[in-house]
């Protein structure tokens, strides 16, 4: 695996994007920005990390086509990561939309160990399963009436091994030709498990924080890493509205400051820090100030359908 640089700007012809499709968190909408979802497209593939809401658009209009769909990685079950799998996969589904005609995996948490309740709450195959079977109608009609492949034999749900709470061990959780992805736990609380995923390729590596208070765990997940994607939290802007006090404890115990995220950029070496994922309101010029107080290397504060393209160090060195 290679280390790279990354451009801010759009160019298919690279082979390795990551594409913003969606920055905002919370199952709530208080701004232009899509859901929680981003893209990596690594040379002919895709891959989706989280399905916020307004992902299915995103990544059409970022010219992202279901036939190229290889797999999808889910960080945590909190529904803001999660709303629109159930609409990314009939829309990208079969010929006639130019979607996928072989299988893909969707790859994300098992059931919650550490809930009360977790052994009666749905985990990824679980979710996967009720979103067939509640649309079972439209797919089995679509099948005969359009010639779509089934559907249900094309979907694979994979629960994600994870270990016990507390461990900062980095485990692998999926490889093929193009990519290994490993993860670690990271700090979502009560969230069980909450993951950070990085992807390492033969032309840089991406990783993604998930939803998480600050964590030393993901800060050696993500050494060296060419972009680090990190969430942030603008506490100001909670305590200054009309919101509980276990609202705001939320806030403050399962999420980072821009501050957190540039201090775990800096720990991390990342190259650069791309902020996505942004709770509560705040300016662009505010997150990136907040974040620059702690990282000096190149910060982003991510919009819908922003691209970023990774180049391997040696190429770029011998342009
Ligand atoms: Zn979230
Ligand atoms: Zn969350």
């Amino acid at each position: 695996m290679h280390n790279g640089t990354y451009e801010r700007h759009s160019d298919m012809d690279s082979p390795f994007e990551l594409i913003t499709l969606g920055t905002a968190a919370g199952p709530a909408i208080r701004g232009r920005e899509d859901g929680i979802a981003s893209a990596l497209r690594v040379e002919d593939a895709f891959y989706m990390i989280d399905f916020g809401l307004g992902a299915t658009r995103a990544a059409h209009e970022a010219g992202l086509r279901g036939k190229n769909f290889r797999a999808g990685f889910i960080t945590h079950l909190h529904s803001d990561h999660v709303v629109e799998l159930p609409a990314f996969l009939l829309w990208n589904w079969g010929a006639p939309v130019d979607g996928f005609t072989s299988p893909v995996q969707i790859l994300g948490p098992g059931q919650d160990p550490t809930h009360p309740r977790g052994a009666q709450l749905a985990g990824t195959a679980s979710m996967v399963e009720h979103t067939l079977a509640a649309y079972s109608y439209d797919t089995d009609i679509r099948a005969t009436d359009e010639a779509r492949p089934v559907l249900r034999d094309l979907v694979q749900a994979r629960e994600i091994e994870v270990p016990a709470p507390g461990s900062s061990d980095i485990f692998v959780v999926y490889e093929d030709e193009l990519v290994k992805v490993t993860a670690v736990l990271v700090k979502h609380p009560p969230i069980f498990p909450a993951l950070a995923f990085r992807f390492d390729t033969a032309y840089g590596s991406v990783t993604f924080s998930g939803d998480t208070a600050e964590c030393e765990a993901l800060a050696v997940l993500a050494q060296d890493t060419d972009i680090l994607v990190h969430e942030a939290v603008n506490l100001e802007f909670f305590k200054a509205g009309n919101f509980s006090p276990t609202f705001l404890d939320h806030q403050r115990l399962s999420h980072t400051p821009a501050e957190g995220a540039g201090r775990i950029a800096t720990q991390a070496g990342a190259r650069s820090l791309v902020l996505s994922h942004f709770a509560g309101i705040a300016s662009a010029e505010e997150w990136e100030s907040a974040a620059a107080t702690t990282y000096t290397g190149d910060i982003t504060v991510a919009t819908s359908g922003q691209r970023f393209v990774v180049r391997p160090t040696s190429v770029q060195s011998l342009a």
